[in-house]
């Protein structure tokens, strides 16, 4: 199964929006102004200022997996350097890593699912079946 990527160009009347900055934001994906959420992390069934249809819109677990690699990397590493550095007592560690795993992770939750949203709509995943070339 093969698939591949495009990029969208901007619906008529709108400019190109960046995802990163809709996403960050929270912000529809094509005005960049209506609100993307309904809630912390449910998707609004359309934009409140261009009516873009946003019910279908699902980024899976796309947003938690990259959390969870760029958190792990960037904790594991702090404790790596304040072990070597200071060799404070286990208990320690786990008092200032653990919260701040989770503080992190539920921080940058909504911020990226918003981008994963925001690429999706940028860059149209089409897939095309191996049937097609039998
Ligand atoms: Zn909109």
């Amino acid at each position: 199964m093969g698939w591949k990527l495009s990029g969208r160009l901007p619906a008529a009347g709108y400019e190109r929006e960046s995802p990163i900055r809709t996403g960050l934001a929270g912000k529809c994906p094509r005005c960049g102004r209506g609100s993307l959420f309904a809630g912390f992390l449910d998707i609004a069934e359309d934009c409140n200022v261009c009516r873009l249809d946003l019910s279908q819109q699902n980024s899976g677990d796309a947003g938690p997996f990259f959390l969870v690699m760029i958190i792990g990397v960037v904790i594991v590493g702090l404790a790596l350097v304040v072990e070597m550095n200071f060799s404070p007592p286990v208990w320690l560690h786990m008092v200032v890593w653990m919260p701040s795993s989770l503080i992190l992770s539920l921080a940058l939750l909504r911020p990226a699912k918003g981008i994963m949203i925001a690429l999706q709509y940028r860059h149209r995943v089409q897939f095309e079946s191996d049937n097609d070339q039998l």
